[in-house]
């Protein structure tokens, strides 16, 4: 076994991992970055962009449906799978590898340990980092203690985005993000979805309108939603069979699992720095772990906000950390910009109002139609949703809002800058939206606001 020598050494390559060692790498510092599987990780390979290449076909085919004059066929299920195929890359990373490169980063294929301060162990090497360590070993899907369920080959986000195949049926446990998002992609290729959901709402963080719009547009697309419903059991013989809690039983060929993610932590040496392994690294505002100046935690694994852009937010402001500058979070958890890419989409950012008020905040909220102006005629017939602020009444700013409708998630942006801004509400009101966009939204909410 040999020691190699780095300034940092970064545990895992998805997205956050690979953004914290390249801008370290730009910076100058000798850096290793440490991957097991696929450089780019799950978002790369098994979540965000081929759920995103999954859902867009049949998003666009909705659209086009609204908007009279253009000719809609079916979806081409093959075509489908094959450009979800290239978008993935054929889940070969070969093409990732270069931007590390560029950036003078070490790649070290191979599984990572802690093994006691500064020092990770790959098998073959040790790498010995002379500034900090940085954990970026994300989440994986949580499997619930069910019975009969690890037995019964459950997919997860893996097999639910890289599947080849069509399956007729498929039952859904849980109704977060993920659940929803692959209940719309599969059902507009055909297959027959079930999803069991144990909360009386889906997507149960967001705004209630948002919930109930995207349960509509589910069951409008042939998907059946069973709220407030538990599965019992599973078991296995050919097909997959689910009890649910109450006696009723369903019948499914592949059963996606989508209750929540678990930080991939049991097997990283956590131990040998006097770390509990099996749970989240808790990271303070600067990304460190508490009492270890050396060592930090970006992206799922610290538990702080499971989205791609805010691991990749925490990756720079750590390397920016690591560098020798004072950094902070100051856009963080439940109340980071997030979109649920349905139709409608979701986009959100902030504060939901149950949220604000439960924070204790004098709160008002304000609604329009999201396409209630002259832009919105474009997006065609039916295309409705919903655009809502809630307004700090005693400051005067925007700490949350909600939008949701046909591609409303390029919309959002204007929303989180206003959030993380604080903008005024008197200075928003002088950000003319140009005509005829939907952005004049914006002004329909400050007029509802009373300005
Ligand atoms: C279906 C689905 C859709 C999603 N869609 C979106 C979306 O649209 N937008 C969004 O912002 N977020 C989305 N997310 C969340 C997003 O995928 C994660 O927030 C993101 O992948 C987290 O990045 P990460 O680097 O922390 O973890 P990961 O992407 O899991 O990367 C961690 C890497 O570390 C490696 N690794 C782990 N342990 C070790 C070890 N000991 N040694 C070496 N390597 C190791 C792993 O192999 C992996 O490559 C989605 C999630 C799912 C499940």
């Amino acid at each position: 076994m040999s020691e190699r020598e780095f300034d940092v050494v970064v545990i895992g390559a998805g997205a956050p991992g690979e953004v914290a060692a390249g801008r370290l790498g730009e910076a100058g510092l000798s850096v290793a970055i440490v991957e097991e599987r696929l450089v780019g990780g799950e978002c790369s390979f098994y979540a965000c962009m081929p759920s995103k290449a999954l859902l867009r076909p049949g998003e666009l085919a909705t659209e086009a449906r609204r908007v009279p004059g253009v000719a809609v066929g079916e979806l081409d299920v093959d075509a489908v799978l094959a450009r979800r195929d290239e978008v993935v890359h054929g889940l070969d990373d070969s093409s990732m590898v270069p931007w590390l490169e560029d950036r003078g980063v070490t790649l070290v294929r191979g599984h990572g340990r802690l093994a006691g301060e500064k020092r990770v162990d790959v098998g073959k090497d040790v790498l010995v980092a002379r500034r900090a360590v940085v954990i970026a070993t994300g989440s994986a899907a949580a499997i619930p203690p069910l019975p009969g369920l690890a037995d019964s080959s459950p997919w997860t986000n893996v097999e639910a985005t890289t599947a080849k195949q069509v399956p007729p049926r498929l039952a859904i446990l849980g109704g977060g993000v993920v659940g929803v998002e692959m209940a719309q992609a599969w059902s507009s290729l055909g297959t027959r979805v079930t999803l069991v959901h144990r909360g009386e709402r889906l997507i149960e963080r967001e705004e209630q309108f948002a919930s109930e719009q995207v349960l509509t547009a589910l069951r409008d697309g042939g998907v059946d939603v069973r709220l407030g419903t538990s599965a019992a059991s599973v078991s296995r013989n050919g097909a997959v069979r689910v009890e649910l809690e109450g006696g009723a039983t369903l019948e499914a060929d592949e059963i996606l699992v989508a209750v929540g993610r678990r930080p991939r932590t049991s097997d990283l040496g956590l131990e040998t720095v006097g770390l509990e392994p099996g749970g989240y690294v808790e990271a303070d505002e600067s990304l460190r772990v508490e009492a270890r100046d050396w060592l930090y935690a970006i992206g799922d694994v610290n538990g702080r906000a499971l989205l791609t852009h805010m691991g990749k937010y925490q990756a720079r402001l750590a390397a920016d950390r690591i560098l020798g500058k004072d950094v902070r979070l100051r856009s963080d958890g439940g109340a980071s910009p997030r979109v649920i890419f349905t139709d409608p989409q979701v986009g959100a950012v902030g504060l939901t109002l149950a949220a604000a008020e439960q924070a204790g905040l004098t709160v008002r909220a304000v609604d329009v139609e999201t396409s209630g102006n002259a832009g919105g005629s474009f997006v065609g017939r039916g295309a409705s949703g919903t655009a809502r602020l809630v307004v700090d009444e005693k400051r005067q700013i925007v700490v949350g809002a909600t939008i949701t409708g046909a591609e409303v998630a390029e919309a959002l942006h204007a929303a989180t800058i206003a959030v993380v801004g604080k903008v005024p509400l008197d200075d928003l009101w002088h950000a003319v939206p140009a005509f005829p966009t939907r952005s004049e939204l914006w002004l329909r909410l400050l007029e509802a606001y009373g300005m």
